[in-house]
């Protein structure tokens, strides 16, 4: 691993200031993604600024019933939060359903956002890869991409987002607080991500020296009614094959409001807008929640390898939709 300095900036104004100038800067939150990328040639940061002890690590009841998480709060606190839990349950279990629960213990939610993708050949120096090296190729395409996206890849890049936590946010409408050279300003989480289109190595729309300071989740009837369901290749410690957040507002048997976010399966936790529209004040049945599914996933484009991706991701939405309405799913998922 290249040698590299290691600062704790005195507040978040001055840890900006460092990443902004000086281009071979980054922010560490828990380190588990970022140095792991490090020791394996990803990235070679030359100075590290340490954000933990500037970032706010609390989860904090805003005057709308809503809630501020700041950037700095571990990954174990945000799912064992009385609030989060309670009133957020799609948020609380999205978190749990990812990595182990000692990572949990170090990430922050900040790190959580912007970690990389897990495609493989991301990860190996020795291959090309056009989010590593502009340019370079997109082995994954013709290669290994059973676990790659279905929708809004590009010939460039079909890398998939793997935060479980973003999926949950993305459902939930939340916002993202950020700090920049220019000062602070909002950004709503579905739009902190980037297609790849030609140029999958710019991920989100953050500028450099920008720092997440706090992600804000309003309050809205259906998050009490919610739930996060992650497949995956193994039981637990595993990446998503694919993951469906849902909120779901249901009276008298029609569904009032209906939030929808798909992981695993595009370069960006995918909220699902289309089904979504399909499904305001329509009878809340296994059958209108399929038709939705499908009117989603039309715009797939899977892969040689990957197809099943597509139906795994129609069955789960339609199973929690089912769940959350409390009506019977039948042969329908
Ligand atoms: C074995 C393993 C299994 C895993 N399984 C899952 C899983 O199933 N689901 C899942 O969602 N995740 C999984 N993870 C990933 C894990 O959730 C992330 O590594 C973690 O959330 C990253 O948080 P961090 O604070 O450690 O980030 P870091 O590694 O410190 O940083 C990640 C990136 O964010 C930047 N950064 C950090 N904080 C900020 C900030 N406040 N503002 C701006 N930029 C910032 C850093 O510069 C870096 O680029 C797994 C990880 C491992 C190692
Ligand atoms: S899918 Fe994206 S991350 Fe994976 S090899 Fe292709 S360009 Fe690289």
């Amino acid at each position: 691993m290249k040698p590299f300095g290691y600062v704790v900036a005195p507040d978040p104004a001055a840890a900006v200031a460092i990443v902004t100038m000086r281009p071979g800067a980054a922010f560490l939150g828990g380190g588990t993604n970022l140095v792991d990328l490090m020791k394996l040639g990803v990235v070679a940061p030359d100075v590290l600024v340490d954000v933990t002890g500037l970032l706010p690590d609390r989860v904090e009841r805003q005057p709308g019933g809503g809630l501020r998480i700041g950037a700095g709060v571990r990954n174990s606190d945000l799912a064992a939060d009385p609030q989060v839990r309670a009133e957020f349950p799609v948020l609380a279990q999205a978190v749990l359903a990812g990595a182990s629960g000692q990572l949990r213990n170090m990430a922050t939610v900040g790190g959580n956002l912007l970690q990389r993708t897990r495609c493989l050949y991301f990860q190996d120096v020795t291959k090309p890869c056009n989010k590593r090296t502009p340019g370079s190729g997109c082995p994954a395409r013709a290669g290994d991409h059973r676990n790659l996206a279905v929708l809004g890849g590009s010939l460039h890049c079909v890398a998939t987002h793997p935060s479980d936590m973003a999926v949950a946010l993305a459902a939930l409408d939340a916002v993202v607080h950020v700090e920049g050279a220019a000062g602070p300003r909002v950004i709503p989480l579905s739009g902190l991500y980037r297609l790849p289109g030609d140029e999958p190595d710019r991920e989100t729309t953050l500028e450099r020296g920008d720092l997440i300071t706090a992600v804000e989740v309003p309050a809205r009837p259906y998050a009490r009614n919610s739930a996060y369901r992650k497949v995956r290749d193994r039981a637990s410690y595993a990446f998503g094959v694919a993951s469906v957040a849902a909120a779901l507002d249901v009276a008298g048997g029609v569904v009032q409001d209906v939030r929808l976010a798909l992981g695993a399966v595009a370069p960006v936790p995918w909220r699902a807008r289309v089904a979504e529209q399909v499904l305001a004040g329509r009878p809340a049945t296994a059958e209108w929640f399929g038709r939705a599914a499908d009117a989603e996933l039309a715009a797939a484009a899977p892969l040689r390898d990957n197809a099943f991706k597509v139906t795994l991701a129609r069955n789960i939405v339609v199973r929690m939709l089912c769940v959350l309405a409390g009506v019977p799913a039948g042969d329908t998922a």
